[in-house]
């Protein structure tokens, strides 16, 4: 047992200061001035932090993604270590280009691994192809046999590495996910991997105007990645849409006009999106492969899990979006969309997946994931198995 005394609560709302009760890995009381029995549990005097809930990154490519520039270009699995730096104790694992090599069971092994280590974790089904046989054979069926499975994805349009899905295709994809989704009581999203293609979105309206899938059914990511696809998502998100940014990038990136995501978000909230809408994922692991306008691979970079939060820090003291705001597109909001029960928020009955930040800098100081110190004061307490050498060296 745990108790977080005097601690600037932020659940994802003001909550001033105020004491945190953990027990079981459950938040049990949240309530200023608690008292407790001499000895009952262990106290911490948490004055000196801001509590947030435990970031959730719905869009990792746990065992590693990419590929597109050959063997030599597949990028490394997740490192426990990065999550936790980075305060993110929930993931959603993916694969991407490559489900030939990668495989959904790898996925699933992978993100139970994780489990044991201290995080959460879920997974989608799939990857860029359609159609999607999933690993027990169907999205349907992957939805209500395997309990880490809550959607589909990513499956790409709008980019010359997808394959192509024709409009068929891709409804039956979404049908899918939804009767899965309803039949397991799970979100049944379908994460959509939006290309640079100037077709953009325009097959998910399509499917929306003449299918009943509702339009929540999606959930379109790196909808940053050019200005074009911004400004329709924008239109999409107004409409009811749900957008998602990518917080990893490249200064090229940028340079060719993608929008930064702390920029991105202060641009849609400026616009009339409902911030409900909106959610940041890191594309953790996954490659960041720079083609030019021929489709020739000029470079690769790798996406971090800590850009996620990097990006609602920026947002914050760069853009000037109150904290309070920034802070649900890592954790009200992927909870809701997801429906990731008890996560997402500080809360009694929620789980106990809390980030200590410090309040000028906004530095992540400690993470406690499941009740449990994974980082206190900056000090790694839990490491991967095969990660090495004493704790303090891996700083
Ligand atoms: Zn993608």
């Amino acid at each position: 047992m745990l108790l977080l005394r005097n601690v600037d609560t932020f659940t994802p709302a003001p909550a001033g200061r105020t004491d945190i009760l953990i027990a079981g890995g459950r938040i049990i009381r949240v309530e200023a001035g608690l008292s407790v029995p001499d000895g009952f549990c262990d106290v911490v005097e948490g004055s000196r932090w801001l509590a947030v809930p435990g970031f959730i990154d719905g869009h990792v490519h746990l065992m590693g993604g990419g590929g597109e520039g050959g063997y030599a270009t597949r990028t490394p699995e997740l490192a426990l270590s990065d999550a936790i730096r980075g305060g993110v104790t929930t993931v959603v694992g993916c694969l991407g280009t490559d489900g030939v090599t990668r495989s959904g069971e790898g996925l699933l092994a992978k993100a139970r691994g994780l489990e044991e280590e201290g995080l959460s974790t879920f997974i989608y089904t799939g990857y860029y192809a359609v159609p999607v046989q999933g690993i027990t054979g169907s999205i349907e069926r992957d939805l209500l046999i395997i309990d880490k499975v809550i959607g589909v994805g990513e499956v790409a349009l709008s980019d010359h590495r997808s394959t192509q899905p024709t409009f068929d295709q891709f409804a039956r994809v979404a049908a899918e996910a939804r009767r899965g989704g309803l039949l397991s009581g799970k979100a049944g999203v379908v994460n959509v991997h939006m290309g640079d293609g100037p077709r953009g979105l325009a097959l998910l309206r399509r499917i929306i105007a003449e299918t009943e899938i509702p339009v929540t059914q999606f959930l379109p990511t790196h909808i940053n990645r050019n200005p074009a696809l911004f400004e329709e998502g924008i239109a999409w998100a107004k409409a009811g849409g749900l957008v998602d940014f990518t917080t990893s990038t490249v200064p090229a990136f940028l340079a060719e006009g993608e929008v930064k995501s702390s920029t991105g978000l202060r641009r849609m909230l400026d616009a009339g999106v409902n911030i409900a809408h909106m959610t940041f994922t890191s594309d953790g692991q996954g490659s960041l492969p720079d083609f030019d306008a021929q489709g020739k691979l000029r470079g690769i970079g790798i996406g971090r899990v800590t850009s996620l939060f990097a990006e609602v820090r920026d947002a914050v003291q760069q853009d000037g979006v109150p904290l309070a705001t920034a802070l649900q597109v890592i954790t009200s909001n992927p909870a809701r969309i997801l429906k990731l029960k008890g996560k997402g928020q500080i809360a009694a009955g929620a789980d106990a997946d809390v980030v200590l930040l410090d309040p000028s800098t906004l530095a992540i100081t400690g993470t406690i994931a499941r009740g449990r110190w994974l980082m206190r004061d900056g000090d790694l307490l839990v490491k991967n198995t095969f990660e090495l050498g004493p704790v303090s060296e891996q700083k």
